[in-house]
């Protein structure tokens, strides 16, 4: 048993004090992901800090046509808003591609965005595993990895980040807005999360004492011409092994503009602009479309059981742009059921 300190934030000034007074403390907000990290013994944290009353659940349009979404906006609420569901679909149907609807309904989007990674070492406490002991190893180098990564690894850490909603939204170029002692900036969703390197444990550059606060969406939503494709080992409430988001714009059979980001292949979202450039201008073809997912897997490297990742995400990139071109998504954002 591991006794903690609850705090419930007044305010966002509050939750940044909290947290910028106790390097041990941790924020939740719809604690589907930190309370099974507590109960595993893989988080302990000295103090809780509920930020899931502050006012931070509002979706609204910015004045250049952005979309700004409140970090505790839940998943759920965020894939049927009628502006994501109408100018994002490609973010609608990352989100509803992920968890299981109750989840949903409690995930916040921050929470989505730091959730931990779902290597099976790191959850094993009778493991080493350098994101979750910094310094004790890596089980997952020489062990079960047919989940882990292809890109981007380092000697410490192979893991995957598992969200999916982060994929849309660096094929999308969003943003996110943070709040810290020092005052609020934004961060390119490309830049927040990070590469393992020889420090594994930290999984994003968001600063001490910072608190997500929303994310917004840049105008250009790609709403005709996107697919998001999940492939994982059952048909539902699973993680992803290879998952792609891709967002067209065409006039006529020209690729005018170009998103792709992958998931379930790296220690964070990956997207390459090389990939993007090499589609502008081209017709879109299968042969386009292969060159483009010989680009975004350059430097793909297996570990001992996940070889099959690499010829998997190169079909899987060829058939979610063959989705996009056509207009035919992979799964669309039905009306929620009343
Ligand atoms: C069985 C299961 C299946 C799942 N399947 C999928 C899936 O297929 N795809 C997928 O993408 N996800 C999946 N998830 C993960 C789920 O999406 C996350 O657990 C959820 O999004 C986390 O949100 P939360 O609000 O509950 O976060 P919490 O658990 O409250 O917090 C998670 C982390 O985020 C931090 N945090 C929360 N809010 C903020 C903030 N505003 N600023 C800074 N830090 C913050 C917390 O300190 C904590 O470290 C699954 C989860 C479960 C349990
Ligand atoms: S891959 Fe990363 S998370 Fe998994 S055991 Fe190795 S260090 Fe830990």
């Amino acid at each position: 048993m591991n006794n903690f300190q609850y705090s419930r934030a007044a305010d966002i000034a509050d939750a940044i004090r909290l947290l910028a007074g106790d390097p041990d403390a941790k924020l939740i907000a719809g604690g589907t992901n930190l309370i099974d990290l507590m109960k595993e013994n893989v988080e302990r944290p000295s103090r809780l800090i509920d930020i899931s009353r502050l006012p931070l659940s509002k979706i609204e349009q910015t004045a250049d046509g952005s979309l700004r979404i409140g970090a505790l906006v839940p998943n759920s609420d965020l894939a049927y808003h009628p502006q994501v569901a109408q100018r994002y679909p490609l973010l609608a149907s990352a989100i509803l591609a992920g968890a299981s609807a109750q989840l949903r309904n409690m995930a916040s989007v921050g929470g989505n965005l730091m959730q931990r990674t779902r290597c099976a070492y790191f959850y094993d406490t009778a493991t080493p595993c350098n994101k979750r002991s910094p310094g004790s190893g890596c089980s997952a180098i020489d062990g079960l990895n047919r989940n882990h990564a292809i890109l981007g690894t380092s000697p410490s850490c192979i893991a995957t980040n598992p969200s999916d909603m982060s994929v849309a939204l660096s094929a999308l170029g969003a943003l996110v807005l943070v709040a810290g002692p020092a005052g609020e900036r934004r961060i390119a969703l490309t830049d927040f999360h990070r590469l393992p390197g020889d420090t594994p444990h930290i999984d994003t550059n968001l600063g001490t004492g910072e608190i997500i606060t929303a994310i917004e969406l840049p105008p250009r939503g790609f709403a005709l011409n996107y697919s998001y494709l999940k492939i994982r080992d059952r048909l539902s409430y699973a993680f992803a092994l290879v998952s792609v988001a891709a967002g067209l714009e065409l006039e006529g059979d020209t690729i005018s503009e170009a998103r792709l980001a992958l998931g379930g292949v790296a220690h964070k979202p990956w997207r390459s602009l090389e990939a993007e450039r090499a589609l502008r201008g081209q017709p879109a073809t299968a042969a386009q479309f292969s060159r483009a997912a010989d680009l975004l897997l350059q430097g793909a490297s297996a570990a001992s059981h996940n070889g099959f990742k690499i010829e998997l995400a190169r079909r899987a990139i060829v058939r979610t742009l063959t989705q996009a071109a056509s207009a035919t998504p992979q799964s669309q954002a039905r009306k929620k059921i009343a």
